[in-house]
């Protein structure tokens, strides 16, 4: 079954997807992919609360899958309110372009609505295998103060402008350093990439503890 539509999720993201439904291949390995998810779940980094965000699904996990290649796979919509996912929940973007706000995928699930974001991620820096995109808090209100590399708080996600900016972080060196950014006009939106999903996780791991540490100090007086 082939599906054209405009993708409206977190109410905010419209791009064109263009996914066919159908089983992940058998030579597709979910388990590590599902391990690290359910790490970051477990700490409420990716997850889905009726607190936050209107109560919708947020962060979502992809591993590119033939190194050199644009093609990845990642979580599937509508899966952040499960511990541990199926091959059911899981989607591969075959192609993306940030300019022109589109998507072509496959997969028993569509892919995540973040999945431009990690698209652009892959096609600037071919060595990143992996990306994590969690909402988190205490890294994002502490952005400044841990002087994170950050696209600005007008710059609304899912849109061409955060696409460009996001290219600029990139071409600016700043990533090279710090392989992770906030993204102030995504409420808690923080993108982390590596060469392995567990150097990805890690690096969040981190700075969510130095965060905790500024905030342990603030509060001290
Ligand atoms: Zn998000």
């Amino acid at each position: 079954m082939k599906e054209n539509s405009l993708y409206d999720t977190e109410g905010v993201i419209k791009y064109r997807l263009d996914h066919q439904h159908r089983p992940l291949p058998a030579s597709i390995d979910i388990r590590a992919i599902n391990a690290w998810r359910n790490l970051l779940f477990r700490l409420g980094l990716v997850g889905q609360d009726p607190a936050r965000y209107h109560g919708l699904g947020y962060g979502n996990v992809s591993e590119r899958l033939t190194a050199n290649a644009h093609g990845f796979l990642i979580t599937g919509t509508q899966t952040g309110h499960l511990a541990t996912l199926n091959r059911e929940h899981f989607a591969m973007v075959e192609s993306a372009s940030a300019k022109q706000n589109s998507i072509q995928s496959s997969g028993p699930s569509k892919p995540s609505s973040e999945a431009l974001t990690h698209a652009s991620v892959y096609s600037l820096l071919p060595k990143a295998q992996a990306v994590i995109h969690v909402h988190c808090p205490e890294i994002w209100r502490n952005t400044l103060a841990l002087q994170l590399p950050h696209t600005g708080a007008d710059i609304p996600y899912g849109t061409l402008e955060m696409a460009e900016t996001v290219e600029r972080l990139f071409h600016s060196g700043q990533l090279n350093k710090r392989p992770i950014f906030s993204m102030l006009g995504h409420e808690d939106g923080i993108v982390a990439f590596a060469d392995s999903l567990a150097t990805a996780a890690q690096i969040i791991f981190a700075e969510l503890a130095e965060a905790l540490t500024i905030e342990q100090n603030m509060s001290a007086g």
